[in-house]
């Protein structure tokens, strides 16, 4: 570092900082090519219902399989990916690899109730999105219901009226909404009562130390009862445990995703749990 060679000295460009850019450049330059060349996959995580056991939605999560770079996670390029630009081209493609996704499931008779899907700013930003996201249903022949949308604090605080203008649109059209890592932003309450948003999804960091740390709990209390007051749905994220899926049960949480229920799986994988799951219904 910098700093530990002595006062007054500066390296801006450190070794570390050389080998960190020329990554940067690297995955940048591969993610232009990569929507042409169908290195793109999605992955499907279902989210279970706490009280009835039953799948109540998928949410489509991205994955990027380079020849040289290999698979790369989500965290490294989708910020890539949205400094770029490049995330609203990969972000239709998302949308309509989904959304035809779950048509074949509906024409098969396995279909999940809902899909959903995350939204970048400069995504929920197009002020043509609405637009842009009925045609792709309507592509599919699939009804706005089946979808969700989900947009981080972030997203909808930096610019609340401009967000409360989209939000409207889009729930207007019929599709509902979700803010996703909720807790790990600043949510103005009372704009949060003006979103017309359907669900909380609470941050995998809360519920990681459920079962040991009270701050946690207190945290997940708060906005479950939060969530009950404004009438939403709420979901934990990242539950791995039976125990940590008991506390959030006996806290009142609707709705669990994590490793415990399932894993991300491919579009094949997916498929035989829905029909594993239509099939212990009957
Ligand atoms: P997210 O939307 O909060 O998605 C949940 C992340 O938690 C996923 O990581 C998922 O694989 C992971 N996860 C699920 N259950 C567990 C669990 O029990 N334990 C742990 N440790 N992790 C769990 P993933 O797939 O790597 O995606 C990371 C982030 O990348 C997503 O966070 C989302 O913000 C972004 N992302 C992924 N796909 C897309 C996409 O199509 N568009 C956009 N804009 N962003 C995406
Ligand atoms: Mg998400
Ligand atoms: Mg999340
Ligand atoms: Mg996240």
């Amino acid at each position: 570092r910098a700093k530990q060679k002595g006062r007054n000295t500066y390296s801006f460009f450190t070794p570390e900082l050389q080998t960190h850019y020329v990554r940067l450049m690297r995955v940048e330059n591969a993610l232009r090519q990569a929507l042409e060349h169908n290195q793109f996959e999605l992955y499907y995580q279902p989210q279970q219902e706490l009280h009835s056991g039953t799948v109540i939605g998928f949410e489509a999560l991205l994955r990027w399989n380079h020849p040289d770079l290999g698979r790369v996670s989500p965290a490294e390029f989708i910020p890539i990916a949205e400094s770029s630009g490049l995330i609203v081209p990969i972000g239709e493609w998302v949308l309509r690899e989904a959304t035809q996704q779950l048509r074949r499931w509906i024409d098969a008779g396995i279909a999940p109730p809902k899909m959903a899907i995350n939204l970048s700013a400069a995504q929920f930003h197009q002020p043509n999105l609405p637009d842009m996201v009925l045609s792709i249903l309507d592509d599919a022949a699939l009804p706005p219901e089946y979808l969700e949308l989900e947009l981080t604090e972030s997203i909808t605080m930096d610019d609340p009226e401009r967000a409360v203008t989209m939000i409207n649109r889009l729930h207007g059209a019929g599709i509902s909404l979700s803010i996703d890592d909720f807790g790990t932003g600043y949510s103005s309450l009372s704009y949060l009562k003006r979103f017309k948003i359907s669900k909380l999804k609470i941050d995998q960091s809360f519920v990681r130390d459920i079962t040991n740390d009270n701050d946690d709990r207190v945290i997940i209390s708060t906005i479950i009862t939060l969530s009950q007051s404004l009438g939403l749905r709420v979901i934990a994220e990242g539950v791995e445990t039976q125990a940590q899926r008991e506390f959030l049960r006996r806290l009142g949480c609707h709705d669990i995703q994590g490793y415990l229920f399932s894993r991300p799986i491919n579009a094949a994988d997916a498929e035989a749990f829905l029909r594993e799951t239509v099939a212990s219904l009957r």
